[in-house]
């Protein structure tokens, strides 16, 4: 091997050695709000998509619902499950939001398959959904669930001062359908206390 040889792998060395340390590269358009990554991942537009996930116009914006994933996987992942399932079942949300930072699947002038409350359902039509996710990691991992819910209380309180809508507007999946859900802050008992994180984190301080 000549000393050029050995010249080129130094500099293949240190280019790899730098890709290694750098910074996961975002492959979709982002932005920040309130200290948040919000990732704008939407569903691919296909014939299936369309059908079971992508339903319909939203005309009107009149409430923002909670849902836990009762799941592990982070919301980039969860993103990729609803892209690619295929099992006829219609089920889609606008975000998913984890330790590190929101994705939105669905933009907001569509509505989603969420709430469980049939197709002429207030919470399908006219709610905007947000999954938290890894509520079920629990011991070591559990604390990126909570950091999850953190994220969710800044998303939560964004959109609803975004839409001009007051506290009151901050929905459960439970109110829409009856579903256990979310179960993680249901189970701890801990909805006002979400609620009202929500709403010390929102610029309007609507009383409830
Ligand atoms: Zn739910």
């Amino acid at each position: 091997m000549g000393r050029f040889h050995i010249f080129l792998l130094a500099i293949m060395a240190l280019i790899m050695s730098g890709c290694a340390s750098a910074p996961e590269k975002e492959q979709y358009p982002y932005t920040y709000i309130g200290g948040l990554k919000i990732v704008y991942a939407y569903l691919d537009d296909n014939q299936y998509n369309r059908r079971y996930k992508l339903p319909a116009p939203m005309n009107k914006i009149k409430t923002v619902t909670i849902h836990n994933t009762a799941g592990y996987i982070s919301a980039m992942e969860e993103r990729d499950r609803v892209n690619n399932l295929r099992n006829n079942v219609s089920l889609s949300f606008h975000y998913a939001v984890d330790e590190n930072k929101a994705v939105q699947l669905v933009p907001l002038n569509i509505h989603t398959w969420h709430a469980g409350d049939g197709a002429k359902g207030e919470g399908n039509l006219y709610s905007i959904s947000i999954e938290i996710c890894r509520s079920l990691c629990t011991g070591e991992k559990e604390k990126l669930y909570r950091q999850a819910e953190e994220n969710a209380v800044i998303l939560a309180a964004h959109l609803l001062d975004a839409h001009n809508l007051p506290i009151s507007a901050l929905r459960k999946h439970q109110d829409w359908s009856g579903k256990n859900c979310p179960h993680k802050i249901l189970d701890e008992n801990r909805w006002e206390e979400f609620k009202s994180k929500v709403a010390k984190k929102m610029r309007k301080k609507d009383a409830f």
